[in-house]
């Protein structure tokens, strides 16, 4: 399998260099040259088989001709989803007639990501072990991201992980989730700062060449194509589990980045039946404004903050992908339209250039009014408590359903990582499983750190000089 980038401007490259690389040369986001295809026959055996085999399935043929080894490949995804909580990885729990919730936060930290990361941060190690080299990670986190990244990096010899968070305004949990991790190659860095001082930070270390090849920095992101490619597994497992390939599927997938349901796709261009995709947005609905216009041309306004803040995006980097796929994988024509769309701060589609995009994708957005309400109206209900990213796209589906076909929405973070809105909406206090029922009492390690590029540049590079003379 050859990876090839969204600009069709930059090498084609092997999965091994695509994981690694992240983003393409040319600004692009890589993506495989032909999607595999399973036939109805591969889907209907899925209907008996365990998440990992599922998982080992739908996976392979991406990782074919790169130095990862089948036997090793099997391995590292069996060892990865034997951490999870729940038997069934990723179970689902019926709401009402012809609706399911899929809970994906039966990983280490909670949230979907973990279902990627934890893959992603055992494919890096084996990479890099193989090719004997190291590399420094950096991101900025605003909440989920850093505690999977940091679960799926810990105690790994090939990496050393620093993440920034803005200090005093992340949760306490989601802050907890990171500073409690005491391995060695785990240094969290509260920046007094924004999130978006503390993204700008990464972006200026990734930018300053010199420094960049001197640490062998790396990032992994959601544009990296291997957490796409560990999402696609669970829309095949979910979807066999309801009577796929026999029947017709859709999903609902609470949105920020539009990595999550581009995966959904990705499933449905190898043969899974899915017959319709809602993405569900909060406040922050560019996308719903998109798609629901049918191209229109949508301006972009500023972030505003939301009870779920993991979905609090404007520019979701994925959905480049997908305009490439629409496009008829014109490289030279998408690296024309995002330069269009940066200049003009607006997205805009002539309605013969998107196929029947419109159609496949339904936009919805909730306010911040309407996902109190809906938790509370879940909880009465059903007796569920859901976390306001998985309640945005759970009503969504509700206000979809009657169409004579299942429709699963994906629950993305478990209630206990958001505890404040949920006990605003339902009066309950969510609690956390047993596992983590002590966070609140561990102890923390964490820098402090103003807001100053050329401190924290130093403070990287001093702990790294220090690891490498310890
Ligand atoms: C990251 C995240 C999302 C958004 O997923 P994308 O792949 O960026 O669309 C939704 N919910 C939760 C809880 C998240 O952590």
């Amino acid at each position: 399998m050859k990876y090839v980038s969204t600009r069709g401007n930059a090498p084609e490259l092997t999965f091994d260099d695509a994981l690694l690389t992240g983003l393409a040369r040319d600004g692009g986001l890589y993506l495989p040259k032909v999607w595999p295809q399973f036939s109805k026959a591969d889907i209907l055996a899925m209907q008996n088989m365990s998440y990992a085999d599922v998982a080992i399935k739908v996976m392979s043929p991406f990782v074919a001709g790169s130095c990862i080894e089948q036997d090793d490949f099997e391995k590292i995804v069996r060892e990865t989803y034997a951490v999870f909580d729940h038997d069934a990885v990723a179970p689902l729990k019926q709401l009402a007639p012809g609706q399911w919730v899929m809970e994906l936060f039966h990983g280490p930290t909670l949230a979907f990501k973990d279902y990627a990361l934890q893959l992603v941060g055992r494919l890096f190690d084996y990479v890099l072990t193989k090719r004997n080299e190291k590399v420094t990670i950096v991101g900025a986190t605003s909440g989920d991201t850093g505690s999977a990244a940091i679960e799926a990096c810990r105690d790994k010899d090939s990496i050393e992980i620093f993440i920034l968070h803005p200090n005093g305004r992340v949760s306490d949990v989601q802050r907890r989730q990171m500073t409690t991790i005491m391995s060695a190659n785990v240094h969290n860095v509260a920046i007094e700062g924004t999130f978006d001082d503390c993204q700008d930070m990464v972006k200026a270390m990734f930018n300053d060449e010199a420094y960049r090849d001197k640490l062998n920095l790396s990032a992994v992101n959601s544009i990296n194509w291997a957490r796409i490619m560990a999402q696609i597994v669970y829309y095949f497992y979910s979807a066999a589990q309801l009577g796929s390939p026999h029947r017709d599927v859709a999903f609902s997938v609470p949105t920020g980045n539009f990595g999550n349901v581009f995966a959904g796709y990705c499933a449905q261009q190898m043969g899974l039946p899915v017959s319709q995709f809602i993405v569900a947005s909060n406040r922050n609905d560019i996308l719903t404004r998109f798609l629901n216009h049918r191209g229109g041309n949508t301006p972009q306004v500023p972030v505003e903050p939301s009870h779920s803040p993991s979905m609090d995006i404007q520019v979701s980097s994925n959905f480049e992908r997908l305009l490439y796929e629409f496009s008829g994988r014109d490289g030279a024509f998408i690296a024309e339209i995002m330069d269009e769309f940066r200049k003009k701060k607006a997205m805009f589609l002539d309605e013969n250039q998107a196929g029947d995009m419109f159609e496949m994708f339904h936009g919805y957005s909730l306010s911040d009014k309407g996902t109190l309400e809906a938790i509370s109206d879940y909880y009465k209900s059903t007796g569920e408590l859901f976390d306001p990213h998985s309640v945005v796209g759970i009503r969504a589906a509700a206000d979809w359903a009657g169409q004579d076909l299942p429709i699963v929405s994906l629950a993305t973070a478990h209630p206990a990582k958001f505890p404040d809105a949920v006990k605003q909406a339902s009066g309950v206090h969510p609690n956390l499983p047993p596992r983590l029922s002590d966070l609140l009492e561990r102890k923390e390690r964490y820098v402090e750190v103003p807001n100053d590029l050329d401190v924290v540049k130093l403070y990287v590079t001093d702990k790294i000089a220090d690891r490498n003379n310890s």
